[in-house]
């Protein structure tokens, strides 16, 4: 006789359990994941001790009727699939007819569920995937499943389980997660009794954002709105001042499915590019809807992994439209400082969605601080006085303190902003205007715009300019240029050996060295954009990163790269004093670039103290 034999039906759905409730968690995913299948509008969950003691799902979706619900537990029992093509066009989040019955394998499970059409409900008890009872009972309509004493009967699973709390806090993780995919569901969670999460029923995204994240957070985040044939994005983008630390705060869903998609992550980044600092990540909201045809969501038990179709260029359309919604607002930084956003599980209060913002934004805002009367001053002043870029700044230039002149300019315009800002003649209308008061500190400028006032990184901001410049035509700025005096140079053992293998790359970069003998070498030419001054010190930084990154960059990068490094070494400094028509010039190369926001690094170039940032720090208003 054989040895192969088909294992009983309850082991077979503590295995399957084993791969679809890892958690509680996941429990919580699968039973919110039917609910919405059913339709409902409202989805309460409580759950006790991180749902390790007793997780509760009600909704008022379309409920079963008794012999449905009875089925359900089955293996491969669904209502959503019927056969294999219809594997091809999934519309609903489940299809695989494995959750109740692996949940229940692992658990106490009661059921009460009704129907809109019948007068009575069905209840039902499940113990370790035993049906004890059936029965009729009256029931609201919907569904309502209660899990108890999760893994009692798989001691080994149970051990793996975390504290109360860190379970509570990926159950909290997962409804987030639902409650920003579903804005049009009300969803309430309670930890322990406590109200954790409530949002509305019709809420916008932007409000299950708010009861997320906070107010704060939503209040930060960019529309973003696009379509392409029957593909579509919706959702929020943070301005690069949300960046966090990891990927955490990124969500994607895909048909209404929150999934995990490095490229996708990737795509949204890559419209960041250059404004942020090194390991920080935006933070996001999106939605996109395609046809079901496109996405195979049949990858993994738990279907948060899913597999695009290439044939959609859905990256490059995601880049695209990122980069085009970044482009198009002010992404300045406040100066206010920002409240505690209630984003885990432990706020003290519920938090109520609502999106009521406290104050508009500064664009809407009509000028609390008078308009500025000499707009044709500052254009002529720009057109007439270029920055000297590469050469630092002398003492015998004009030291600027801040001017008397302003304190003389007549304060008493009233004109509202928008009135006043129609007559500019601004490169790029997302940018505040900006007239420069002084410097502080030789290395901050403080300038005055259309609300309030704006300090400038006078290096980041320059930073910003030159390397964009570069950036447009980087071959004219690495094209090699003959030293007058050719610098020489000692190397380490370590550096020469750098220095040999990337010989030709430097040289395509347009540096030119030759051997002198021994360790020591002659830099004969350097790309054009490179300060004389600086040549050796940005020569060294450049054998630095090869030998850092021997294997990873490309030449594009490479020359990124290097071009960065040479706007940084040629910007001016922190502490180099400017004269009024220098810092006028800066602010109006700066207003011109394509992102004002950040220098190449991703630091921010300036910062914003709106008027009502100022009331609030005085205490004008509270
Ligand atoms: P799947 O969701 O993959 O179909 P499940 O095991 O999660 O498999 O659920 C089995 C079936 O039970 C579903 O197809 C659905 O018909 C029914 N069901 C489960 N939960 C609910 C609910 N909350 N409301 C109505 N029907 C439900
Ligand atoms: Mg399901």
């Amino acid at each position: 006789m054989g040895k192969i034999v088909l294992l009983e039906e309850h082991v077979a759905n503590q295995i399957a359990a084993g791969e679809v409730v890892e958690r509680p968690a996941s429990i919580v995913k699968e039973l919110v994941e039917n609910s919405i299948d059913a339709g409902s509008t409202r989805i309460e969950i409580s759950v006790i001790d991180g749902g390790l003691s007793e997780i509760t799902v009600s909704d008022n979706g379309s409920g079963m009727d008794p012999d449905d619900a009875v089925i359900a537990f089955e293996r491969h029992a669904t209502s959503k699939i019927s056969n294999a093509a219809d594997l091809e066009n999934i519309t609903t989040l489940g299809f695989r007819g494995e959750a109740l019955p692996s949940i229940a394998a692992v658990s106490r499970l009661t059921l009460r569920t009704r129907t809109a059409g019948s007068i009575s409900g069905t209840g039902l008890v499940i113990e370790g995937g035993n049906m004890l009872e059936c029965y009729e009972t009256g029931a609201p309509q919907g569904t309502q499943i209660t899990v108890k004493d999760l893994f009692f009967n798989t001691p080994a699973r149970k051990k793996h389980m975390r504290t109360p709390n860190v379970e509570a806090g990926h159950v909290s993780d997962v409804v987030n997660k639902f409650a920003m995919g579903y804005p049009g569901i009300s969803f309430q969670l309670k930890s322990n009794g406590r109200i954790i999460l409530k949002t509305t029923v019709n809420g916008s995204l932007r409000d299950s954002i708010a009861s997320v994240y906070g107010t704060d957070m939503a209040r930060n985040m960019l529309a973003l709105e696009a379509s392409k044939g029957i593909t579509t994005l919706q959702g929020y983008i943070g301005k690069p001042s949300l960046s966090r630390a990891s990927r955490s705060h990124q969500t994607v869903y895909i048909n209404g499915r929150f999934v995990r998609n490095r490229i996708i992550c990737e795509a949204v980044e890559k419209a960041y590019h250059g404004m942020l600092m090194n390991g920080r990540h935006p933070v996001f909201v999106i939605r996109i809807t395609l046809n079901p045809s496109e996405v195979d969501v049949n990858v993994h038990p738990a279907k948060t992994e899913v597999r695009l179709l290439d044939r959609l260029d859905l990256p490059g359309f995601i880049t695209e439209e990122v980069s085009r919604v970044l482009g198009s607002n002010r992404l300045i930084p406040a100066a206010v400082i920002s409240r505690k956003s209630p984003a885990g599980i432990k706020p003290e209060t519920p938090f109520q969605a609502s999106w009521e913002p406290e104050y508009t934004t500064p664009a809407a805002d009509p000028g609390k601080i008078s308009e500025i009367p000499e707009l044709e001053y500052r254009a002529e002043a720009a057109a007439s006085i270029p920055l000297t870029p590469a050469e630092p700044k002398t003492a015998t230039e004009p030291e600027t303190v801040l001017e008397p002149e302003t304190a003389a300019e007549p304060e008493a315009a009233v004109e509202p902003e928008t009135a006043a800002r129609d007559t500019v003649v601004d490169p790029e209308p997302v940018f505040p205007w900006l007239r420069p008061l002084g410097q502080i500190n030789a290395t901050f400028i403080a300038a005055r715009g259309t609300d309030g006032m704006y300090l400038i990184d006078q290096h980041a901001a320059h930073e910003r300019i030159l390397y964009e410049k570069f950036m447009e035509r980087p071959e004219e700025f690495t094209v090699s240029e003959q030293l007058l005096f050719p610098v020489t140079l000692e190397l380490t053992h370590q550096e020469v050996q750098v220095l040999n293998d990337n010989i030709v790359t430097l040289a395509d970069l347009g540096f030119i060295v030759e051997h002198f003998g021994g360790d020591s070498f002659i830099i004969r030419a350097i790309p054009a954009a490179t300060v004389k001054y600086g040549a050796k010190e940005i020569f060294l930084d450049l054998l630095d990163y090869f030998s850092h990154n021997r294997y990873k960059i490309s030449g594009k990068a490479l020359k990124e790269k290097l071009l960065i490094t040479m706007a940084c070494k040629s910007a001016i400094k922190a502490n180099d004093r400017l004269g009024m028509p220098e810092m006028e010039s800066l602010l109006e190369q700066l207003a011109t670039t394509r992102n004002p926001y950040t220098c190449p690094h991703g630091r921010p170039t300036l910062i914003h103290f709106s008027g009502y940032d100022l009331e609030k720090m005085f205490k004008r208003v509270l």
